[in-house]
């Protein structure tokens, strides 16, 4: 169901039903930290924590990549949704019913409706597939396949497996009379225009893997032939709603085993994945083809960052493995790797040895670049140039790695086993590094709230300030409004912000923090405002009222100050003979100091209780 426009305080009530530390928890290894909790943020590659949630504030943020908003927000970017599809995510864990209401224009039912149409006609597809395999004719061919493969029938059930039959159009007719028209299958490449304005099935006499990605849609299909044609495998083509690089297979059956064993196993084959699954590995899924890519890497990642690939014990198996290792570095994956003996996938390795053999390969399996460093020594030409050639294929490998003590531990192994220098091979490291940007995780400072004296320039006064007024927008908004302290803020991030929440608080709103950030372009800005919001803050009105006033007296100073210069200026440049307006502005200088000097005379008594 999709909503135009959803009523605020519904919106309200789901956020409020909901901790957003739960939510984000599910996905995000997070920690207390002070009043937020932290962790490695899931939209970039980090190794030092950066990522924040505050519960309090119902809102999350990342120093590093500047992601940040409410929980709504969150789901969306994890899960790949538009906004009413969090909101029904959302209100679905807050046990909250929404309203059916829906208005939409034209082009948006258009939209949605297309792309609705397409997971209603693979969903149907799926049916039809599943239905074939308990009632066709033929039937029989699958199910010896099956019974062959050992696969039961609790695993084709929740792999919602089917039968293509060796027919040119029975999909096409079948669906047809369920009004899906054959045009909508082409677009989702269940069928492929033959001639004369006809359309024939592209799956023919083959065993169909669905493959099922959020929301339990059927995003496309795998399948494989049963009479052994040359196209082993045939998945569907990409369309509107199937990137095969971007979809994984078995992820509906293996997601909250992922989740739950904070681990993910990765195979090559559907049906590996399916045994995997029924040896109790449920936390398996497959690769939709022989090379992992960077975004099922990334869509894993959502999930756990504990990855471990399972690949056959044949040299194309061991290629593809390797080639993912950069993959892995990139998104700062320390994945781990099993190599099968040789000749075998895992479904004829958890046959021969058993589901405990796997578990403990699986327990006890090597980091994928340990495995990469040993073929490395494994194919090395005898003499220093054969050693030389390794190193310069070694290094930027080892680069990538994130952590720094890991980096040199290995520096010593490598250096060991190749029999060179540790130097050698750190001057190599840092050669290759000074051509990479590092990237720089901003170092965190809490500042103290509400200490008198806490700000020692005006820069920081005015970040105060800016804080005090995010923390307590009814007491210190008053003051603000009271004091004019807007007027007299000079970075441009800051008075924006306050400016903000003053209109909030004129308006009788709470200004939602991500709505805030989002308004602020600069991402040094947003880190500054993040971090104030993120800031612990104790409610205490003296001390409050204390720390504002002394930063409000920073800026007077400060006004003070530029107004000095100006008639210091102006003294400087009134000729001689106007020994009268000299005299006044000499005045007004000592007037100006005056006060100047008490107004800093009055932070220091303060400073000093
Ligand atoms: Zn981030």
């Amino acid at each position: 169901m999709v909503y135009e426009k959803l009523p605020e305080h519904i919106l309200q009530q789901i956020k409020d039903g909901l901790s957003i530390v739960d939510v984000i928890g599910r996905y995000v290894e997070l920690k207390r930290a002070g009043r937020s909790h932290k962790g490695l943020c899931p939209f970039h590659g980090e190794n030092a924590p950066s990522f924040n949630v505050s519960e309090e504030r119902g809102f999350f943020y990342c120093f590093g990549c500047n992601a940040s908003g409410d929980v709504i927000r969150f789901l969306q970017l994890m899960e790949n949704l538009s906004f009413m599809e969090a909101v029904e995510m959302a209100a679905q864990q807050a046990g909250i019913e929404l309203p059916k209401v829906k208005q939409l224009t034209v082009e948006e039912k258009r939209k949605l409706s297309e792309k609705d149409r397409f997971y209603e006609a693979n969903r149907l597809a799926m049916e039809f597939y599943q239905e074939q395999l308990l009632r066709h004719p033929q039937k029989g061919v699958a199910q010896d396949y099956l019974a062959r493969r050992g696969l039961s029938k609790a695993m084709v059930d929740r792999f919602q497996l089917g039968f293509a039959p060796e027919s040119w159009d029975a999909l096409t007719t079948a669906m047809e009379r369920k009004g899906v028209p054959a045009v909508i299958l082409e677009k989702v490449g269940l069928v492929a225009p033959g001639k004369r304005g006809s359309y024939y099935d592209r799956f023919r006499n083959r065993l169909i893997f669905p493959i099922i990605m959020q929301h339990e849609r059927v995003v496309g299909f795998g399948g494989r032939t049963l009479a052994d044609e040359d196209a082993k495998y045939i998945n569907s083509p990409e369309s509107p709603i199937y990137s095969k690089s971007a979809s994984v297979y078995g992820y509906h059956a293996a997601r909250a085993a992922i989740v739950r064993r904070n681990r993910a196993v990765i195979v090559e084959g559907n049906i590996d994945a399916v045994m995997m699954h029924q040896y109790g590995f449920e936390e398996t899924i497959a690769s939709l083809g022989t090379a992992l890519t960077e975004k099922q890497i990334q869509f894993l990642k959502r999930m756990t960052t504990n990855l471990c690939i399972v690949y056959d014990g044949d040299a194309a198996g061991q290629k593809a493995m390797f080639r993912s290792l950069e993959l892995f570095l990139k998104e700062k994956i320390g994945a781990k790797a099993i190599a099968l003996p040789q000749g075998h996938d895992p479904d004829s390795f958890l046959r021969d040895q058993g589901a405990p053999a796997m578990a403990a390969l699986l327990d006890n399996a090597p980091y994928l670049f340990d495995l990469w460093l040993e073929a490395q020594y494994a194919h090395m030409s005898p003499g220093p140039k054969g050693i030389a050639e390794r190193l310069h294929g070694i290094v930027p490998m080892l680069a990538m790695i994130p952590d720094a003590v890991e980096r040199e531990l290995y520096v010593q192994r490598i250096a060991q086993r190749l029999g060179v220098t540790q130097a050698l091979v750190l001057q190599m490291l840092r050669q290759h590094a000074t051509q990479r940007n590092w990237e720089s995780v901003p170092a965190e400072t809490v500042i103290r709230a509400g200490r008198v004296g806490a700000a020692n320039s005006t820069d920081a006064a005015e970040e105060e300030l800016t804080a005090l007024l995010l923390h307590f927008p009814d007491l210190a908004g008053e003051w603000f409004e009271r004091d004019g302290v807007t007027a007299k803020m000079r970075d441009n991030v800051m008075r924006q912000t306050a400016e903000r929440l003053l209109e909030g608080r004129r308006a009788g709103e709470t200004v939602d923090p991500s709505a805030l950030l989002e308004e602020l372009s600069d991402p040094d800005g947003k880190n500054k405002v993040a971090k104030l919001i993120l800031s612990e803050r104790k409610l205490d009105e003296e001390v409050v009222a204390r720390a504002y006033g002394d930063c409000v007296n920073v800026l007077a100073i400060r006004a003070f100050e530029e107004r000095i210069a100006a008639i210091r200026a102006r003294l400087r440049e009134s000729s001689a003979g106007d020994a009268g307006e000299k005299a006044r502005l000499a005045e007004e200088l000592v007037g100006l100091y005056r006060e100047q000097e008490s107004l800093k005379r009055k932070r220091e008594t303060a400073r000093g209780q």
